[in-house]
C-alpha cells in the first residue's frame, strides 16, 4: 500500500493545463477526464482517452510503475500513457487503495451489475448524489458466461471507471451466484470482495409434497455427517414449543410440528451443507493467498420453485449459525414475482407481513443485511424494504443498466435499436428458458411500425419490450457472427454519448436509491458540478 501524499483536483490545476497541452500534442481530439486528475508525490495521474482508448496519462519526471505505450515530453516534464491493461489495473489499486474493492460489512449497499463495462460513472454519481455505499462489480458467473467476460475484467472496468471519476469512498466487488470452487478460485483471483454462495442446485423444491414415510426417508437420507448432527437432534432443536424470535415491537414466534420441520430440512438441508463446504474452501483459500484480508459472505437461495417462508429462512439461519457460517447478507425468496426489468408483481399486503418477519429474523440471528436479487425497478416495494430494513438491507440490480443504456441508441440510432429488436425477438423463445417472465411478445409492435420518437417508450417504458430486451441480453452481447456488430456499434455510440448514458444511469438510480428511502449512509454530495 502507498503512504504516499496524494491530492485531487483542486490544487493540481496548474499543471493539469500542462497534461493537457501534451495531451493535445499526442491527439488533437483527445479528452482528459478532470474528475480524474490527483497529484501523488511529484507526479500528475489522470484519465484520458487518447487516439480513441482510455489511457492512464502520468505527468512526471520519471516512468511510473506501469506498462507504458508512449511518451512525450515538454523540455521539464514527460508525459508516459499506459494502456488500461489489467496489469496497469492492478498497479492502479496498489497505488490508489480507493481504486480497489473492499469488503462492505453490514453496511446498507446497492448492487450495481453492469453488463457492459461503461456503466459505472453514471452508478457512481448516483451514489455520490444520494450518498449510498455502492457495489460496483457484480456479475454472476452466468452473467459473464453470457457476455463473454471475465470476472478480472469487470472488477478492471469499475477500477479504471472509479479512477476516472475520483471516487475515494469505497465500493464493493460481488462475486455473484457463485456454486463450485473453480467459481471461487477465479473470482477470488481476480480480488473480489463479496461472495455470493447460491445453493440452489442443492435445494429440494418438491419438499412441500412430502408425506408420511417418504417425507421421513428423504429427512433420514439428508447428509448429517456434513451437517455435524443427526435427525433426532435436529427435531429436537426446532419442535415442541413455539421459539421466539426478536424482541419488542416486532417480535414474532416460530413454530415447527414435526412435518414442517421435515420438509424445511429436506428443503435446504443439502443447500446448508453445500454453502458450509464452499463456505470453508473460501476461508481456506483466503488464509493462502489473502491471509489478513476480510470478505463478505451471502448465501443466495432466490433461484428457488417456491418462496422461503419465514419459518424456513429462521430454519436456515439457525443452522448457519450452528455450523459457524457467518454471512454478511441472506437472499431468501420473497413472496410475489420478482421479475427482471419490472415491477414487483404480487400482494404488497402478503409481501409486507413476511418481509417484516424476515427482516425481524435477520436482525436476532446475527443482524446480518437481507439481500434482494433482481431488485431493480421494484419501485411498489421500495418503501417497505426501506421501513423494515433500510439500515441492513443489500438491494441487488443488474440487466437494467443495460436497459437504461440501449436509451441512447433509441434515440441517437434508431437503425441499430430496431435491429436489436429484431434479433430479440427470434432469440427470445430459446432465452426465456432460464428466466421466470410473464412476457406477452403479441403485445409488443413490430420495430417498422414503430416511428422513431416512440422507440424509447415503445420498448423500454413496456414491461413487455423491456423483458423482451432484459432476457436477451446474452444474444445481443455474445459477439458473434450476427452480433458482433450490434456490440460494435453500441459500444461506439455509447462512447460517442457518455455523459448522456451517465445521466440516464444517474436519474434511475437516484429514483431507486430515494424511493427505498434508509438506504444512506455517507454525507450527501449533492449532484456533481461537471
Ligand atoms: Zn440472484
Amino acid at each position: 500500500m502507498s503512504q504516499a501524499s496524494e491530492s485531487s483536483v483542486a490544487d493540481t490545476s496548474v499543471d493539469a493545463g500542462r497534461l493537457e497541452a501534451l495531451l493535445t500534442r499526442v491527439d488533437e481530439a483527445s479528452t482528459l477526464y478532470e474528475s480524474s486528475v490527483r497529484r501523488q508525490d511529484d507526479a500528475l495521474f489522470a484519465l484520458a482517452r487518447v487516439s480513441g482508448a482510455k489511457h492512464l496519462a502520468v505527468l512526471g519526471a520519471s516512468p511510473p510503475a506501469f506498462d507504458i505505450a508512449a511518451s512525450i515530453d515538454d523540455g521539464r516534464r514527460t508525459l508516459f500513457l499506459c494502456p488500461c491493461t489489467a496489469e496497469n489495473a492492478r498497479q492502479l489499486r496498489s497505488r490508489f487503495p480507493w481504486a480497489a474493492p473492499t469488503p462492505l460489512g453490514r453496511t446498507t449497499a446497492i448492487g450495481c451489475g453492469d453488463r457492459l463495462g461503461l456503466a459505472t460513472p453514471g452508478h457512481i454519481r448516483a451514489c455520490r448524489e444520494t450518498g449510498a455505499v455502492p457495489v460496483l462489480a457484480q456479475q454472476s458467473i452466468r452473467e459473464m458466461e453470457r457476455t463473454s467476460r471475465s470476472p478480472q475484467e469487470v472488477l478492471d472496468d469499475v477500477t479504471w471507471a472509479v479512477f476516472r471519476e475520483g471516487y475515494t469512498a469505497g465500493y464493493g466487488a460481488d462475486a455473484d451466484h457463485l456454486k463450485s470452487e473453480a467459481d471461487i478460485d477465479a473470482c477470488l483471483a481476480a480480488g473480489y470482495t463479496m461472495y455470493t454462495i447460491d445453493p440452489s442446485d442443492h435445494v429440494q423444491n418438491d419438499a412441500d409434497h412430502l408425506e408420511g414415510e417418504k417425507l421421513t426417508s428423504r429427512f433420514r437420507a439428508l447428509p448429517w455427517d456434513a451437517l455435524g448432527t443427526t435427525p433426532a437432534d435436529c427435531l429436537d432443536r426446532y419442535t415442541g414449543a413455539p421459539i421466539s424470535v426478536g424482541d419488542g415491537e416486532r417480535s414474532l414466534e416460530v413454530e415447527f410440528s414435526p412435518t414442517s420441520l421435515k420438509r424445511a430440512a429436506v428443503k435446504y438441508g443439502a443447500a446448508l451443507s453445500h454453502t458450509r463446504a464452499l463456505a470453508e474452501y473460501l476461508a481456506e483459500a483466503y488464509r493462502a493467498h489473502r491471509p489478513g484480508e476480510d470478505y463478505d459472505l451471502e448465501m443466495s437461495v432466490d433461484e428457488t420453485d417456491t418462496p422461503t417462508r419465514p419459518r424456513e429462512h429462521y430454519f436456515v439461519a439457525a443452522e448457519l449459525n450452528r455450523l459457524g457460517v457467518e454471512v454478511t447478507s441472506l437472499a431468501p425468496r420473497f413472496v410475489g414475482d420478482f421479475e427482471k426489468g419490472i415491477d414487483y408483481r404480487g400482494d404488497l399486503d402478503a409481501f409486507e407481513d413476511a418481509f417484516r418477519a424476515h427482516a425481524t429474523i435477520a436482525r436476532s440471528q446475527g443482524g446480518y443485511k437481507l439481500s434482494i436479487h433482481s431488485g431493480s425497478d421494484k419501485f411498489s416495494v421500495y418503501p417497505i424494504l426501506g421501513t423494515h430494513a433500510g439500515a441492513h438491507l443489500h438491494l441487488k440490480t443488474a440487466g437494467t443498466s443495460f436497459l437504461e443504456a440501449l436509451r441512447i441508441p433509441a434515440r441517437h440510432a434508431p437503425d441499430l435499436f430496431r435491429e436489436m429488436v429484431e434479433y430479440a425477438f427470434d432469440r427470445f423463445e430459446d432465452d426465456r428458458k432460464t428466466y421466470h417472465v410473464t412476457t406477452n411478445l403479441d403485445a409488443i409492435p413490430a420495430p417498422a411500425d414503430v416511428p422513431d420518437p416512440a422507440l424509447e417508450a415503445t420498448y423500454l417504458e413496456d414491461n413487455n419490450g423491456r423483458q423482451l430486451l432484459h432476457i436477451t441480453y446474452g444474444s445481443l452481447l455474445a459477439g458473434d457472427e450476427t452480433t458482433s456488430s450490434f456490440r460494435e456499434r453500441l459500444f461506439a455510440l455509447l462512447n460517442e454519448h457518455e455523459e448522456e448514458h451517465y445521466e440516464v444511469l444517474r436519474l434511475h438510480f437516484v429514483a431507486h436509491i430515494e424511493t427505498v428511502g434508509e438506504m444512506t449512509v455517507h454525507e450527501r454530495a449533492g449532484p456533481a458540478s461537471s
